[in-house]
């Protein structure tokens, strides 16, 4: 018995199969120290919060440019949009459905707002930290899509 005990000690340390917990999932990329959004996470830099919870965090776009700008945030790092995959399921989830409850909030749900995300270069991307602006609050420009328009001569 006793030894049975010490084998099973010494294949739990060696990390043996089906004796110790599942390896944990890949640990989240260390965020960058310069990178803005996740001082704010941090609160290492100041901003305007208008929501919070565990995944994600909420706050106002430091040059607004529309009447309601805010930004939605993942608590977690990750560059843009193309690293979604990185993050767990449930932010991803909790990154939409944060757009709808701060539209609400703001009282722009019924008569329409904007969410956006740029995401790389020729998306004009500046900070490369996920966020979702999601803009309202007056009638916004039909086609916020595409490049500036050429200049008519
Ligand atoms: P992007 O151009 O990357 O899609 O959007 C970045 C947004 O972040 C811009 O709208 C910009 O005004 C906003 N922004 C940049 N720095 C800060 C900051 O320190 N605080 C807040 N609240 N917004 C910021
Ligand atoms: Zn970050």
């Amino acid at each position: 018995m006793r030894r049975a005990l010490i084998l099973l000690s010494v294949l739990a340390l060696l990390g043996g199969p089906g004796l110790v917990a599942q390896a944990p999932p890949p640990a989240a990329k260390e965020a960058p120290v310069d990178c803005i959004f996740c001082r704010i996470v941090a609160g290492k830099a100041p901003s305007k919060k208008v929501y919070e919870d565990q995944y994600v965090l909420a706050f106002w776009d430091i040059r607004p440019r529309a009447k309601v700008h805010l930004l939605v945030i993942p608590k977690q790092h990750v560059a843009s949009l193309k690293e979604l995959d990185e993050l767990p399921v449930e932010t991803r989830a909790a990154l939409l459905s944060a757009c709808v409850r701060v539209a609400k909030d703001q009282g722009i749900l019924d008569k329409g707002f904007r969410v956006i995300t740029n995401a790389g270069k020729d998306a004009s991307q500046s900070v490369f930290h996920l966020h979702f602006h999601v803009v309202g609050g007056e009638q916004l420009r039909e086609d916020a899509i595409t490049k500036d328009p050429t200049p008519q001569p």
